[in-house]
């Protein structure tokens, strides 16, 4: 597939979006992705992404890090983390999942992409996938019908393997 990129800056996002991330790792360069676009993470929404990415897997509300703010640094006002997350979801590096009404960290914040998430409706977890022939296939669908796509999310519910080699798929209890 030929990466319809802008600039460099994009592929190099691209570029890096197989590595395996750690929330470290992220964070940095979450940092960098912000001054390139002459924004900046403020503590508070470099702590919301730090939230999202500890633990990648499972979505979490504004309300659920709301009460981990409260825990960790006394008093918050619900504006402030809406705020953080609308920066974020700005920057490309969160999401939103619809259908939960939560928000899962992406390691291609540079790249713009329709994101697509499989979700396990047993134990919660959310997998974002990336596969260029599914955007093929996607544009090709749409071109057909005279569509030019631009942004979205696709949210897909099944179960984990996980859950059907274990029979649950908590991975606390399993891990
Ligand atoms: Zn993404
Ligand atoms: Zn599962």
């Amino acid at each position: 597939m030929t990466v319809t990129t802008a600039n460099s800056i994009e592929e190099t996002d691209a570029l890096r979006s197989d590595d395996v991330w750690t929330a470290e790792t992220a964070i940095a360069r979450a940092e960098e992705h912000c001054a390139r676009r002459g924004a900046r993470l403020t503590p508070l929404r470099r702590w919301v992404l730090e939230r999202l990415w500890n633990d990648r897997e499972r979505p979490k509300g504004a309300y659920q890090l709301l009460e981990d703010l409260k825990k960790e640094k006394g008093n918050a006002a619900p504006p402030t983390v809406y705020r953080a997350l609308d920066f974020l979801l700005e920057q490309g590096l969160v999401h939103k999942l619809e259908s939960l009404n939560a928000f899962i960290a992406c390691n291609r914040p540079a790249t713009p992409h329709v994101t697509r998430f499989l979700l396990c409706r047993d134990c919660g977890i959310a997998e974002e996938i990336y596969e260029d022939l599914l955007d093929e296939a996607l544009k090709h669908a749409a071109g057909r019908v005279g569509f030019e796509i631009q942004e979205g999310t696709i949210e897909v519910v099944g179960r984990c393997v996980r859950h059907h080699t274990t029979g649950h798929c908590d991975r606390n209890s399993s891990d």
